[in-house]
C-alpha cells in the first residue's frame, strides 16, 4: 500500500490479506495456520456473541532504515493477552504458539509493514465460540484465537493536535475487570464518551469514579512535571498498558522521580496549572492533553499546548521502537 493512501486511512482500517488463526477444541488448540483474511464460520449461538468471552490485544513491529522489523514488547502483551482470557475464564493461549503466530504473520506480510513514521498495527484477538445460548453461567469449552495485522501512520503525521478531555465521575467498566483487555469494557465506555463529545467537544473522556483518577476509554493517564510523573498505581480498575510501563521504565532511567498511587481530580487540577497531562498507549505512544473540562468548566493544561516533557519522552520512546537508540531495556524482537 503507498504512503499517500496510508496516510488518509483511518487508524486500524487497512487489514494485511494474511491473518494467523487457531482454534481450541477437545481440549487443546489445534495447529496454527496462516490464512487470506476473510470472514469466518462462527455460529449464530457462538459464546462471544451473547456473553462477551472475548479478548485481544495489540501492539506495533517497526521498520528499521536498514530494512530489519522489530516488533516492540511481544512478550509483556502475550502476557496479558493470557492473563486477560484467564480472568474471562477463556481458555489460555499457549505463549509460544501465540509468538510464532505474530512473527509468521509479520514475516509473511513484510512488505506491508510501513517505513517510519508507520507501524504494523497487530491484534490478536481471542473469543469463545461453543454454540450455546444456554451457557451463561459456563466457560466457553471451544474458541477461535485470529492475529490480524494493519499497516498504520503515525497519530501524529498532521502536528501534535492538544486532546480535550472530559471528566467523567462514573466507571468505565467494573472494578475487577478494569485490567481485561475486553470488548465490553469499550462498548461501556462509548456512551459516556459520545456524550461529552457532543457536550463538550471532548476527544476522550478521563474516567475518575469517587473523584479518583482512572484512565480514559483506551488509554492510561500520566501527569509529567520536571523530574517527576505521578500516575495511578497498578490495582485491577484498570488497563496496565505496555506504553505506560516503557513511559516510566525510561523516565526513572532519564532521571525522574516516578510516583504511582491514588490521587484525585484536585490533585490533578493543582499540578496542571504549571505541569503537563499525558495520555498513553500503543496507538499514540503519548498524546498531550491541551484542556481538562470538570463540570462544565474549561481547564487549561499548562500553556494548553503539547508540552515539551510530553515530545520529549515520546521522541525517547519511539527512538528506541524504531531502533534508532540502543535497546537498553531488551524490548525489541526482530522477526
Ligand atoms: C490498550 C489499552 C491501554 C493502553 O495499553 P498499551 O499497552 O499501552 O497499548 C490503556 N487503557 C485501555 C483501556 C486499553 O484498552
Amino acid at each position: 500500500m503507498d504512503t499517500n493512501a496510508l496516510r488518509q486511512a483511518p487508524f486500524g482500517s487497512v487489514l494485511t490479506d494474511s491473518m494467523s488463526i487457531t482454534w481450541f477444541r477437545d481440549g487443546k488448540w489445534l495447529p496454527e495456520r496462516l490464512e487470506p483474511t476473510a470472514p469466518l464460520p462462527i455460529h449464530p449461538a457462538a459464546h462471544a456473541l451473547h456473553y462477551s468471552s472475548s479478548c485481544f490485544e495489540g501492539f506495533k513491529a517497526y521498520r528499521r532504515a536498514d530494512g530489519g522489523i522489530h516488533i516492540f514488547r511481544l512478550d509483556r502483551h502475550i502476557e496479558r493477552f493470557r492473563r486477560s482470557a484467564k480472568l474471562l475464564v477463556l481458555p489460555e493461549p499457549d505463549s509460544e504458539q501465540v509468538s510464532r503466530m505474530v512473527l509468521s504473520l509479520v514475516d509473511r506480510c513484510r512488505r506491508d509493514v510501513p517505513d517510519a513514521p508507520g507501524a504494523l498495527y497487530l491484534r490478536p484477538v481471542l473469543f469463545g465460540t461453543v454454540p450455546n445460548i444456554g451457557a451463561a453461567g459456563t466457560p466457553t469449552p471451544e474458541a477461535c484465537l485470529v492475529v490480524l495485522a494493519s499497516p498504520v501512520w503515525d497519530y501524529f503525521a498532521g502536528g501534535f493536535k492538544p486532546l480535550r478531555i472530559a471528566v467523567e465521575l462514573s466507571s468505565r467498566t467494573a472494578p475487577h475487570l478494569g485490567m481485561v483487555k475486553t470488548g465490553g469494557n469499550y462498548a461501556a465506555a462509548l456512551g459516556p464518551t459520545l456524550a461529552a463529545r457532543r457536550e463538550y467537544r471532548a476527544d476522550q473522556v478521563l474516567f475518575c469514579p469517587d473523584g479518583k483518577v482512572q484512565e480514559t476509554g483506551a488509554a492510561n493517564f500520566l501527569l509529567i512535571r520536571d523530574q517527576h510523573i505521578l500516575t495511578r498505581g497498578l490495582d485491577t480498575t484498570f488497563l496496565h498498558g505496555v506504553t505506560r510501563d516503557s513511559a516510566l521504565t525510561l523516565a526513572r532511567d532519564l532521571g525522574y522521580e516516578v510516583s504511582e498511587r491514588i490521587f484525585d481530580i484536585d490533585e490533578t487540577l493543582r499540578w496542571i496549572t504549571d505541569g503537563e497531562a499525558v495520555l498513553s498507549g500503543t496507538a499514540a505512544v503519548l498524546a498531550g492533553v491541551g484542556t481538562l473540562i470538570h463540570q462544565g468548566r474549561d481547564y487549561r493544561v499548562g500553556t494548553g499546548d503539547v508540552g515539551p516533557l510530553t515530545k520529549h519522552l515520546r521522541a525517547a520512546l519511539i527512538a528506541i521502537q524504531r531502533g534508532e537508540a540502543p535497546d537498553k531495556f531488551g524490548w525489541l524482537t526482530p522477526v
